[in-house]
């Protein structure tokens, strides 16, 4: 899977050769001349990494920054025109991840978004409010759910079932275990209630894909499990 990373700098020159680099190097680039366009672009796409430039038109790097980090913790490198102190303290403080300073070479660069990927990829593994299983992932904060990538709707009442099944992924769970953590000890409706939701979560979350991640247990109830780990 490519990651994606956000070039915003001005100056054309080193923007192209920034972006030649990273594409050579197997990133999906994009690049921005502009603070405000650049800050439009992170609002309405995906990326896994942000190249920005401080010294900007219309929107400077710092202000780009301070107005991204009240939606997105995206991985960001400030790029500072020169070896100035102040200025480096300053993106920092706004939530800059690292810095680096003009001119640079292409290595030192390569090496730190690397770093920077790296720490970000873990960080979403240790993360407790994602939770995964193939190519399953659950955002329990945003109530999210993706499969391969796509985002993927579900009920409320699907969504705790989900979550419940991944969080006891290769244990297998009864009915009445799911039926009271999900419904409740006191529930008294029809007690086909966890066969009838199971069916309506494989039809969102297993029927597209190939790889069956549901399964059921005769006799017992339902694990999801990963079988190609
Ligand atoms: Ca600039």
């Amino acid at each position: 899977m490519e990651e994606r990373i956000l070039i915003v700098e001005d100056e054309l020159q080193l923007a192209r050769l920034m972006e030649l680099e990273l594409d050579h190097e197997g990133y999906a680039v994009k690049v921005s001349h502009n603070g405000r366009e650049a800050l439009g672009l992170l609002q309405e796409e995906e990326f896994d990494l942000v190249l920005l430039d401080i010294m900007l038109p219309e929107m400077d790097g710092v202000e780009v920054c301070r107005r991204l980090r009240e939606f997105s913790d995206i991985p960001v490198i400030m790029v500072t025109a020169r070896d100035a102190v102040p200025e480096k303290v300053e993106a920092l403080d706004t939530g800059a991840d690292d810095y680096i300073t003009k001119p640079f070479a292409i290595e030192e660069l390569l090496a730190r978004i690397r770093a920077l990927l790296r720490r970000k990829n873990n960080d979403l593994k240790e993360d407790s409010n994602m939770l995964a299983i193939a190519d399953l992932v659950i955002d329990k904060y945003k109530y999210k759910v993706k499969r391969a990538e796509e985002e993927v709707e579900l009920t409320k009442k699907e969504f705790d079932l989900l979550v419940y099944l991944v969080e006891n992924q290769g244990i297998v769970l009864t009915r009445e275990d799911i039926l009271s953590n999900i419904w409740g000890y006191d529930y008294m409706g029809e007690t086909n209630i966890v066969d009838v939701y199971i069916r309506y979560l494989r039809s969102k979350i297993d029927d597209p894909f190939e790889q069956k991640l549901i399964k059921t247990v005769r006799g017992v109830g339902y694990v999801i499990r990963d079988d190609q780990e």
